[in-house]
């Protein structure tokens, strides 16, 4: 039955009264683009393009290859939403010619865009491949950046998309609490928000992610972690400007309804979870994803928010 569920499930994701929430996915490579494709992915939510500079621990890419491999991936969805986050280095994804290697905690030191700020040439580079990649093509190309503290992180990095001429829009993931707290200053700086709940959850608990003994912190349904989520989608609103979800939250079929309740416009998961959140989105009103959300936020702990979502979904 459930198999049957899933193969009935394609087409754009929606609540089943007709609420559009794009299904985006998350990718790592050109390698990752025909499981998105397969899964009926409507775009990419999050292109993580550290890839790419895995392979010389000396240099960055070159201009050429990145363009090759952006161009790849933009080509796979002619008429589709393509965001792409500039390179995320430090902390749980160090680089040896860019990462500080004396930090005594470098999950706060310099990593995201604090490294490109501090190395223009190599944000320059990225972003002028971005440019070269999606000329003449169609596709609704956005760029995104990692690790935005505040107004003036998005500043500088719509400032370094406008000098290099990129024709796209620019967001900022919102990993740190203080983007949340203070996302309608962030949003006047840019389009679009995009919310990295894997990193919010880790700076919003002082819980590392990398760190098992403290993965009870780590769990989105975490009703703290809610509200940022809600502050963030209301500046969003309120902004006329869109908020998705990026992080590993909008691959929890039932947590894809709170997050869209919360007032989220779109979700973006590794391919695998697409046919599950698609269908388990089709279920349920936007009124009954609100009520999830609602009943999710005014509960203590993880495990209550899972459970009264549940509840009211279940129509208990
Ligand atoms: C996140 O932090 O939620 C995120 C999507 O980025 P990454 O997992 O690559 O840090
Ligand atoms: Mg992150």
């Amino acid at each position: 039955e459930r198999r049957a569920a899933l193969a009935a499930s394609t087409g754009p994701g929606a609540t089943s009264d007709g609420h559009k929430v794009p299904l985006l996915a998350n990718i790592g490579g050109p390698a990752d683009v025909p499981a998105a494709v397969e899964a009926g992915a409507e775009g990419v939510g999050l292109f993580r393009t550290e890839f790419l500079f895995l392979d010389d621990s000396t240099n960055a890419p070159s201009e050429e290859k990145q363009v090759a491999a952006y161009r790849q991936v933009l080509e796979a969805f002619p008429e589709g939403r393509v965001v792409v986050r500039v390179l995320d280095a430090g902390a749980d994804k160090p680089l040896d010619f860019l990462t500080p290697g004396d930090e005594p905690n470098p999950a706060l030191g310099v990593r995201g865009l604090r490294t490109l700020l501090d190395h223009p040439d190599v944000l320059r580079t990225q972003l002028t491949a971005l440019a070269k990649a999606a000329e003449g093509l169609p596709v609704h190309l956005e760029v995104m950046a990692p690790m935005v503290a505040d107004r003036a992180d998005a500043k500088a990095f719509a400032d370094a998309c406008r000098e290099v001429g990129l024709r796209a829009k620019f967001g900022a993931m919102v990993e740190i609490p203080s983007a949340a707290l203070r996302a309608r200053s962030v949003l006047q700086e840019v389009e679009f928000l995009s919310l990295g709940t894997n990193d919010l959850a880790q700076y919003t608990f002082a819980a590392d992610r990398q760190v098992g003994a403290v993965s009870r912190l780590q769990d989105p349904w975490q009703p703290a972690l809610l509200d940022l989520v809600a502050l963030s989608a209301d500046a969003a609103r309120a902004e006329g400007k869109s908020c998705g979800v990026c992080g590993e939250a909008a691959s929890d079929p039932l947590l894809a309804c709170v997050l869209t309740g919360l007032g989220v416009t779109s979700l973006s998961m590794g391919a695998a979870s697409l046919p599950y959140v698609r269908a388990t989105l089709a279920k349920f009103t936007l009124a009954q994803c609100e009520r999830a959300a609602a009943a999710a936020r005014a509960a203590d702990s993880a495990e209550e928010a899972r459970n009264a979502a549940q509840a009211v979904l279940s129509g208990e």
